[in-house]
């Protein structure tokens, strides 16, 4: 039988506030894990993947961008002592699934791998291979909804 997902919820008025939910997120996200980031542009995804990466301690928060032109970014940090990679993908530009050949999504999931992958929402393949899903909604202003759901 199935596992039932479980779902978090955040509150957020700050793009501070975001990543202190990134940080509070990464004890969850334990690999291998692949998570699709979805929410309009501008809803503080890549902010969010700020927190998670600070607290693996695999970068600080101004070394993590959007990697909207190289596709991903790649990171090593720890958690609990144990070796993490994080890789962060933004396939907005991107439409199309065969697109996706080249990126070597399979590779990327190795037993240390956290993946989180900004639009990936946009292609089957990766909605099918994911094991949740974050979603960042505005509610005006600075305010922002944080869903998480771990299938
Ligand atoms: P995305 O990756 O979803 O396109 P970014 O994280 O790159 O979004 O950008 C979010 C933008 O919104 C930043 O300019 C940030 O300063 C601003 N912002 C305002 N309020 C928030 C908030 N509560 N959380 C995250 N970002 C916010
Ligand atoms: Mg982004």
């Amino acid at each position: 039988m199935s596992k039932e997902p479980t779902v978090h919820e955040y509150e957020t008025k700050s793009s501070a506030g975001t990543i202190a939910i990134g940080r509070k997120l990464a004890a969850l996200l334990t690999p291998p894990r692949l998570l699709i980031l979805t929410g309009d542009l501008g809803a503080g995804k890549t902010t969010l993947v700020k927190g998670i990466a600070t607290a693996l301690g695999a970068a600080d928060s101004d070394e993590v961008t959007s990697p909207t032109f190289t596709l991903v970014h790649e990171y090593s940090g720890s958690l609990d002592g144990k070796p993490i990679k994080l890789l962060h993908l933004d396939l907005y530009r991107l439409d199309a699934e065969r697109q996706l050949d080249s990126l070597g999504l399979d590779e990327m999931l190795t037993p240390d791998a956290l993946v989180l992958i900004e639009w990936g929402e946009k292609f089957k393949s990766i909605r099918k291979r994911a094991d949740g899903e974050i979603t960042i909604t505005s509610e005006g202003g600075d305010t922002r909804k944080v869903v998480v759901r771990l299938n």
